[in-house]
Parts: C-alpha cells; structure tokens; sequence
C-alpha cells in the first residue's frame, strides 16, 4: 500500500476544457501563469497540457522556476519571470531566452545594459503600476523613460503591463480606474513601441470585459478551476479531487473527547473515522480547521476537533459501515466540494486552498483526451 497521506487527481482534460473557456472570451490567445509549481498541481504536466491545447507563452514567478520550464516545454515556449532579473541574474536569462518583467529604471537600466553587453536584443516585458503598489514603475518612472525613448527601447520591450488590485470584486470602482490609467500608459506604448502588446488581465480581469482584454491576458486560476467571480462568470471545469484515505474507525459508546485540546466532546453513540492527512499536508487551510467537510461515498460528513499533523477526524454516523477500513476514502476536493466552494465557505482564496496541496499526496494526472 501506498504511504501517501492522500491521493490528489489533477484533472488534465479539465485544464485542457478551462482553457478554451478563456480562449473563447478573449480575441487573442492568452499567455498561462503556472508559478508557483502550476499553484501547486505541478508546473510540467499542466504546462505540458496547455501547450499541446495550444498554449505558447508563460509567466512563471522565479528565475528557478522558468529555468525548470525551459527543461520541460517545447523549444519555441516564450517564458516569462514576473520576479524579473535580479542583479547577477542577467546572463542566465539571456542563455535560456527567459525574458524578464522589469518593474524599475534600475531594472530596466540593467537589462538594456546585459543585452548590450551579450550583443542581443533580448525581450523584455515593462510592468506599471496603476494602483496596486506592488511590482511596477510609478507612473513617474514612466514618464521619464517616455521622454527618454532611446532608454526604454534600450530593454526591448515586447509586453508592457500592468496587473489589477481588486478584480475578483466585480463591481469594485479601482478595476475601472486602473483600466483607464492602463489605457492611457498602452497608448503610448504603442506610440514609442510598435508591435508592442499591452497586457492587463489575469482571470478575474478576462471576465469584467473586454474593456479589460487589450491583446495579452494572464489567466491562472481559471484555468484551474476557480470560478473567479463565484457565481457571475463561465463555470470552469474543477481540476482537483482530493482523497483522504481512512486509517482507522471508531464507534464510540457514549462520553468521548475528541483530538488535541479535546476541543470537541461527543456524548451520544457516534462512528468516527480517523483518516491519513493533517496540517503538515496543508488541510488546516485547504479544508479549514474544524469546519472541513468531505464525502464518504455519497454521504457528506465533517471534521469533529482538531487537525493534528497526520491525521484528521471526521463524523461517519450517518453512513453505512464498510469494513475495512483501508478501502475506504473520504473525499474532501472533488466536483461538489470544489476549490471555489470549499474556499468561499472557509473564508480563505481559493489561491491559498490550491496552493496548500503541496503536502505528501501521491499525484496521479488524468490525461486529457486526444485532439
Ligand atoms: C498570479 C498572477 C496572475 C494570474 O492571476 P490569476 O488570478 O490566477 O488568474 C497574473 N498576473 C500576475 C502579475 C500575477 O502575479
């Protein structure tokens, strides 16, 4: 048997169906971020599946990251680092053809100075920020680098971009302003920059519309399932299935303290399965603490106590004993408990219930369906 602590299924096909979804929105093919190890379903099966949907160009967070993809996609993939360049960084880029977002003068100054250096002209991606505060050129940095074009063409750029503070809030007033100040900064690109593209939305920003489209959207979580505005966009595909498998039941006969702290006492006659998978695999945030529920077959059931580190405790009542216990599963991501659900229910990002799947669980990936 395995030793995993749970089984995880990634959904290939249904990678595959969400990003037509978003390809359907949009008028020209988006780029897919799969930073963060594709937010934790595996950067190279998943990247290696939007590739062959018919993908082309990816964001990934760090130099290590792009660095691995460029080992594992296609030669003609165009990688991107949304971390840029660090100094030192430059010449690694160059010889992998990564290409680098850069969010400062000095950035922009060290880039045009290693291209120079290595005699190429390598691409780059310009990053403004329009509101959020966090990576980008002020616009005052833009500014100057608008009155100096020599400098700014000195970098190559062939994106510029910007990224939105609040779009998973659908009528949140900073996505209009952030829009209007994008499109001012993409007109003059393209003044100074011909052929350049301008870049704005990620997925909740794909489905305000097309006002938000300009040619080169970055989508992640929709392709990975999360409906990013709950309710008000296309319904994605879920991608996972978590399976917990149980290790143990108990039938209790009548006074029983629950897990550490004996945080929850039960008094009356209960059933109780102790399943493989704790905090140390991400569950405290993944499902929530006491509040997880999960399916036993097609009986919903819930978390009693704690999480411990290994194992979690879940009340089976009111499901049909089978014995033995190894045969048995409880579900606690599949279609009805979705990323979107459990996330909105627990208070948490769906980003953070995905990106906590990184604990012990043995992967196994359903391939997509041939053309
Ligand atoms: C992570 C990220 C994205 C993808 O966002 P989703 O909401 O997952 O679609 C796009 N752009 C930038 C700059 C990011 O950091």
């Amino acid at each position: 048997m395995s030793t995993a602590t749970g089984l995880l299924t990634i959904d290939l096909e249904a990678v595959r169906a969400n990003w037509r979804t978003v390809c359907q929105q949009l008028p020209q093919r988006p780029a897919a971020v799969i930073k963060a190890d594709a937010y934790g379903l595996g950067a190279e099966p998943v990247g290696n599946c939007l590739y062959r949907s018919g993908c082309r160009e990816f964001f990934f967070a760090t130099l290590e990251e792009a660095l691995a993809g460029r080992s594992y996609l296609p030669d003609d993939a165009q990688l991107y680092i949304l971390g840029g360049a660090r100094p030192g960084e430059e010449n690694e880029c160059l010889n992998a053809r990564l290409i680098p977002v850069l969010y400062s003068l000095e950035g922009v100054d060290r880039w045009a100075q290693a291209c120079r250096r290595a005699d190429v002209q390598a691409s780059s991606v310009i990053k403004i920020d329009t509101g959020m505060t966090r990576l980008g050129l002020s616009l005052q940095d833009w500014e100057r680098l608008r009155n100096d074009p020599e400098r700014l063409r000195a970098c190559h750029p062939r994106v510029v971009m910007s990224h939105l503070a609040c779009a998973d809030e659908w009528a949140h007033p900073m996505n209009r302003e952030q829009q209007q100040c994008f499109s001012r900064v993409a007109s003059q690109a393209r003044v100074l920059l011909p052929g350049v593209r301008c870049s704005l939305a990620n997925s909740s920003g794909i489905f305000l519309g097309s006002d938000w489209h300009f040619e080169l959207a970055r989508p992640g979580a929709s392709l990975y399932g999360f409906d990013p505005h709950f309710g008000r966009a296309p319904k994605m595909q879920p991608v996972v299935r978590l399976s917990l498998p149980v290790l143990q039941w108990r039938e209790l006969q009548g006074d029983a303290a629950i897990g550490y702290g004996a945080t929850a006492r039960l008094s009356t006659e209960r059933r109780l399965a102790v399943v493989a998978g704790g905090y140390a695999d991400g569950l405290n945030r993944t499902i929530g603490r006491e509040r997880g529920l999960g399916y036993l077959g097609e009986t919903q059931v819930s978390v009693v106590g704690r999480i411990s580190m290994d194992t979690t405790i879940f009340d089976v009542t009111h499901t049909r004993p089978a014995s033995p216990p190894e045969s048995n599963w409880i579900q606690v991501l599949n279609d009805r408990l979705t990323v979107a659900e459990v996330s909105h229910r627990i208070g948490a990002l769906g980003y953070e219930v995905l990106t906590s799947l990184a604990g012990r669980y043995r992967r196994v990936y359903r391939p997509e369906r041939s053309q």
